[in-house]
């Protein structure tokens, strides 16, 4: 029996969250956990299908289809990834967290609905609305779901975790049935589709403020700097205004892809986003490099470990997020899914996996930590990128078992996104809480930016490996035999250089850890 006193705890924790609790949690997290879940049905809905559509229809007649879709495909990701830092600040500085969601999604619907109209003006400022509008979305929605718990709670974890479910469960439906209709009826029926995605977002986190289970939280900063005029113009549509102005520049930056083989300009092969990815990068490195030297010992280290995790994580992500282009491409050309599924729908394997696996590794964790026996997080690190190494690995010899057209058997496409979705639950979430133990109170919220920056990076590294692993031809439905080995002979390199990656962060682990001091 609970000593008096814990009892009082317990029931505090399980009943007074304010707004009402729903399975021992506040009650607000179930209507955002829905709002997300229907936002990353739009994203990876469209994501599943965006590849596709850029090779079979908006670069169709193009010999060099596929560099240009991957250089489409990775200026995409890394401002989509990039926009939520922007988007962050404005919310905490001036709109507050409820403001930034609906303007966020608001542009995002707007983004995917744009993307049902065949034409490639339409093509880039949809790609543009969906950049700006995930800016002001996802950054908010996360720090929203940290918001409904008092600080010190121990159930904020499994919130979060309960929460990337939801992301997963959007992650995994979206694809099958945007997938399903855009191979049924056409595009513009798979892209719809995501758009009333966004709106249902919508209207669950506008049923969360109707019924009030958020409390007071996610409003504006209370200084009132949400009114305050700049041009003659209120700040609330200011904002609004601006983030619609930033669309056709956005659109222009990510048409500024070039033709393979022409570096004719200054900058060579490179594009503009690639030169501004280099730029910010370059100057990121250097003011953390100062803010280290400014720094006590103590923190000096934990920065380090901080900045090195997410450097990994980078590494990490740049070889998953190939999943929406060049291996969303070896399935459409060699893996025989006759029966099975579409293209589009392989899209939804990793959060399959993600789903089945998320609770029985956060249960093992658990289970270990019981026995001391919790591996830190430069282990747990070393082995993601290892997984991610045998799981390019996996595709790489699955060329061995390919038929007489060049189609690899289903199976090692499905083996390969259970190990990649076992790394990325080592790492991805264990790296999000640690970013908050080891860095310095004051630029925690700085480093959180950097930690989603790796993203954004990792869509640079996508860009030159898609690139890499281009074939050029004008035939629709190139594929087999004469692409096979392009794609295992790819997979080869990379699956060498994730364990390779890997490898290294295992043996150094003891001098990470030893850094780490006495974050686990
Ligand atoms: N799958 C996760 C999400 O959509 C993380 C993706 C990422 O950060 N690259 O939120």
């Amino acid at each position: 029996m609970l000593p008096k006193n814990d009892i009082k705890l317990e029931k505090r924790l399980t009943t007074d969250y304010e707004g009402g609790t729903v399975l021992g949690h506040p009650k607000g997290l179930f209507y955002l956990f829905f709002a997300e879940l229907w936002e990353r049905f739009s994203f990876y809905g469209m994501r599943a299908l965006l590849t596709l559509y850029m090779i079979d229809v908006i670069f169709q007649a193009f010999v060099d289809k596929d560099y240009a879709t991957a250089a489409v495909y990775s200026s995409y990701g890394s401002l989509v990834y990039a926009s939520t830092v922007i988007g962050g600040r404005i919310s905490d500085k001036i709109l507050g967290m409820r403001n930034s969601i609906f303007l966020g999604g608001i542009l995002m619907a707007i983004g995917h609905f744009v993307l049902a109209i065949e034409n490639n003006l339409a093509f880039f400022l949809a790609l543009s609305f969906i950049i700006v509008g995930n800016g002001f979305f996802k950054p908010n929605i996360s720090t929203f779901v940290g918001a409904l718990y008092p600080d010190g709670d121990s159930k904020k974890d499994s919130g979060f975790t309960i929460f990337y479910m939801g992301i997963n469960i959007g992650g995994w439906v979206a694809p099958l049935l945007c997938g399903w209709l855009a191979a049924t009826y056409g595009w513009h029926y798979g892209f719809g589709l995501a758009g009333f995605g966004m709106l249902s977002g919508l209207l669950f986190f506008w049923s969360g403020i109707r019924s009030g289970v958020f409390g007071d939280r996610g409003m504006p900063p209370s200084n009132g700097v949400i009114n305050h005029t700049f041009l003659g113009i209120k700040n609330k549509f200011l904002i609004p205004l601006f983030s619609v102005f930033a669309v056709p520049l956005i659109a222009f930056l990510l048409s500024s892809y070039k033709a393979l083989g022409d570096e004719s300009s200054m900058l060579g092969d490179q594009n503009l986003v690639n030169v501004i990815f280099k730029v910010i990068g370059i100057s990121i490195l250097g003011y953390l490099a100062y803010i280290i030297i400014q720094s006590n010992p103590d923190e000096r280290k934990k920065l380090f470990v901080a900045i090195l995790i997410t450097l990994f994580m980078t590494v990490f992500w740049g070889f998953h997020e190939l999943s929406g282009s060049v291996i969303t491409l070896f399935a459409k050309r060699n893996v025989d899914l006759t029966g099975i599924m579409t293209a589009s729908q392989t899209n939804s394997l990793n959060s399959m996996w993600i789903i089945v696996l998320a609770i029985p590794i956060s249960l093992m964790w658990t289970k270990l930590a019981k026995s001391k026996k919790n591996p830190r997080t430069p282990f747990k690190f070393g082995m993601g990128l290892l997984l991610a190494g045998v799981s390019f690995y996996v595709l790489a010899i699955s060329g061995n078992f390919a038929n007489s057209e060049g189609l690899v058997p289903f199976f090692y496409l499905l083996l390969m996104y259970f190990l990649l979705s076992i790394g990325e639950l080592f790492m991805s979430p264990v790296g999000l809480s640690k970013i908050t133990d080891l860095s310095p109170k004051r630029i925690v919220a700085f480093m959180m930016g950097v930690w989603f920056l790796s993203s954004a990076f990792a869509f640079q590294v996508v860009g030159f490996i898609g690139k890499e692993l281009a074939v050029e031809s004008t035939d629709a439905n190139v594929g087999g035999l004469d692409t096979l080995k392009i794609y295992t002979d790819g997979f080869l390199l990379i699956a060498k250089y994730s364990i390779g990656a890997g490898l290294i962060v295992l043996l150094a682990s003891p001098l990470i850890k030893k850094l780490m001091g006495e974050v686990h």
